[in-house]
């Protein structure tokens, strides 16, 4: 590599990435890169797009990076985009780079906002941009919003860490400056794979949006929480000039002022902004490359032996002899098999410590995201009291009856089971995108092989999508059934005549969980409420959780109470209030269960 300039070292390690993305996963080499980490909105995408001086990053509200974007920077006389998965397609408008990657982004993903690890790979050839290869990651949440999974934060940080974890990735960790430093999502996730701060380069962000009389020299001098490669202060558009279409060249000028007029900033105006940002970066990284390089020669080497030796065996065949190709074709296909089972069922050789394979993703959407979304339901307290006030009223008619009608409670509960759809539906949802996401994972494999890799795709993503909607299907039929009939004599129906028996004589033994203090059911629930309470327990999501509400409906009253087993209120047959008895709130004390709402319904 003598003669060969340093600015080449960037664009010859992005066609090793090429090389090796071609022969798949048995070529495993962790090549130099920048990835770039940071919590939501903190100007990732920004800071990208200022380097390219493009709009051509999807934006919007939530999570709108939802694969990794290998972003190849490659300075070239004329400006145009490329895809990897489009190759020989050039893109010279990059609102169509934009749509594209929208596209593909959901090619993958599927239309439920889920995230993939799968990265899309993008090249720009431009004469304003320096050498640079950058991987732009999903932004951090903390909160799910909407119809994102429960575990978007675990996901995310999976991913994240994919990248990072890797020695030879340099971080360029974004944190804004209107938000506590101490706090920073990103400075945080570097920090765990990087405690020394070798190899994280800090970017702050919206120095614009701070705080009159505040500023961020400190950090920017390197001297609040140092990191061997300081940090780089930067200001992007607001969004306020992304609507009013100002262009990159004028934010690039009104930033370059900004650092010069900047009382605490005008000292070190050269060593600010996204031009110098950008051409640190270039640095940094060609440095980084030529550094490691030796060692990745070395390694490159051994496996290059290794691959001839491999090579030596299939030279005895001959390519063209169809029992030979029958062969490889089976072998593949078996491959696949075995690859996809393990990564489901999970395996004992060559286990990853870094992210969570299909089978283990399944088991949380399982174990966690699901109870979590049942327990998500709200009852709105109001309403359903009101509900059932209602349909006690006007089953009885003109007249004014003397019981309880059974129908008001099934009508009521009906309601209430069908709520469980949702959820259930969801959880399929999730269940199949992870087993096509883990399909993608194995497939990978075949890349050598383009057609029986699309057709292997299309048939195994056809199947499980037709094995989604049978399990839609079933599942529909189990809310129906549950629906059709409410059997009061099931043993896990717990009526008011079995609670109170149950309560007084102590004899039979319920798991504690189910139970208050006195060690026996309390005299409450019904079958689904109990059943999803009953898996709920002992998840952590929700201990300490939202307050619970049950009520006991009885021939006379309907009494409410609360999670400490105060009465709230007690509506007699005709709306008006009574106070409950002392006895009445002291025998549901017993219920401690964590279900949202619980009944009790006394048979009259
Ligand atoms: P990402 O989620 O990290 O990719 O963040 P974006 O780059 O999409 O930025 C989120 C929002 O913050 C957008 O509305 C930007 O216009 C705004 N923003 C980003 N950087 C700055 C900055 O330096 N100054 C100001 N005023 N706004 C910024
Ligand atoms: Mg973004």
């Amino acid at each position: 590599m003598g003669n060969r300039g340093m600015e080449d070292l960037i664009p010859l390690v992005n066609r090793l990435h090429e090389a090796l993305g071609s022969v798949g996963h048995s070529c495993s080499l962790q090549l130099p890169q920048i990835a770039v980490v940071g919590g939501q909105s903190a100007g990732k995408s920004s800071v990208l797009e200022n380097f390219v001086g493009r709009d051509f990053l999807p934006r919007g509200s939530g999570i709108v990076t939802r694969r990794p974007l290998i972003l190849q920077l490659l300075h070239a006389n004329t400006e145009y985009g490329e895809f990897l998965h489009c190759k020989g397609k050039k893109f010279t408008d990059f609102d169509k780079v934009c749509k594209e990657i929208e596209a593909e982004t959901c090619r993958v993903t599927g239309s439920n906002k889920g995230i993939s690890s799968v990265p899309i790979s993008l090249r720009i050839y431009s004469p304003h941009v320096l050498n640079l290869t950058l991987v732009d990651l999903p932004g951090i949440t903390k909160v799910p919003v909407g119809d994102q999974p429960a575990d978007i934060e675990y996901q995310i940080r999976d991913m994240i860490m994919q990248y990072i974890c890797n020695e030879n990735c340099l971080i360029l960790a974004v944190s804004p400056a209107n938000a506590d430093l101490a706090t920073s999502d990103a400075l945080k996730l570097a920090k765990d794979v990087d405690p020394q701060g070798q190899r994280t380069i800090g970017v702050i962000t919206k120095l614009d949006l701070m705080d009159g009389g505040t500023d961020a020299r400190e950090i920017l001098e390197n001297r609040l929480l140092p990191l061997r490669r300081g940090y780089i202060g930067v200001v992007n558009r607001s969004q306020k000039d992304i609507d009013g279409k100002k262009d990159i060249k004028a934010a690039l000028d009104a930033e370059r002022k900004f650092f010069l007029s900047h009382p605490s900033y005008k000292h070190m105006a050269e060593r600010m902004g996204t031009p110098y940002l950008q051409r640190i970066l270039n640095q940094q990284l060609t440095n980084h490359i030529r550094d490691t390089l030796p060692a990745f020669r070395s390694h490159l080497q051994s496996q290059l032996l290794a691959l001839n030796k491999e090579a030596e065996e299939y030279r005895k065949y001959s390519p063209d002899d169809p029992a030979r190709r029958t062969k490889t074709l089976l072998q593949l296909v078996q491959r696949l098999a075995v690859d996809f089972e393990k990564l489901i069922e999970g395996s004992g050789d060559k286990v990853d410590t870094v992210h969570l394979s299909g089978g283990a993703k399944i088991n949380r959407i399982f174990h966690e995201r699901f109870p979590y979304e049942l327990v998500k339901i709200k009852f709105d307290e109001k309403k359903l009291r009101q509900e059932i006030n209602y349909a006690i009223r006007n089953i009885h008619g003109v007249r004014t009856g003397l019981f309880t009608p059974d129908l008001a409670f099934e009508a009521i509960v009906k309601k209430q089971i069908l709520r469980v759809t949702g959820p259930c539906m969801k959880c399929i949802d999730m269940v199949s995108q992870e087993l096509i996401t883990t399909v993608y994972q194995c497939i990978d494999k075949l890349t050598s092989f383009p057609t029986l890799r699309n057709e292997t795709e299309r048939i195994v993503t056809s199947e499980i999508r037709e094995q989604e909607s049978k399990c839609r299907e079933q599942v529909m039929l189990l809310i129906d059934i549950q629906l059709a009939y409410i059997n009061t004599r099931h043993e896990d129906f717990v009526g008011f005549t079995n609670g109170q028996q149950m309560y007084t004589q102590g004899n039979k033994k319920v798991p504690e969980r189910m139970t208050g203090n006195q060690g026996v059911a309390p005299p409450s629930s019904l079958i689904v409420i109990r059943k999803g309470w009953l898996t709920l327990n002992n998840i952590s999501i929700i201990k300490g959780g939202a307050k619970e509400y049950w009520f006991i409906l009885t021939a006379e009253t309907l009494s409410w109470f609360k999670d400490d087993a105060t009465l709230l209120q007690e509506v007699g047959p005709f709306g008006k209030k009574e106070r409950g008895t002392k006895e009445e709130s002291r025998r549901v004390q017993g219920s401690t269960g964590r279900g949202k709402t619980k009944m009790c319904h006394q048979h009259t």
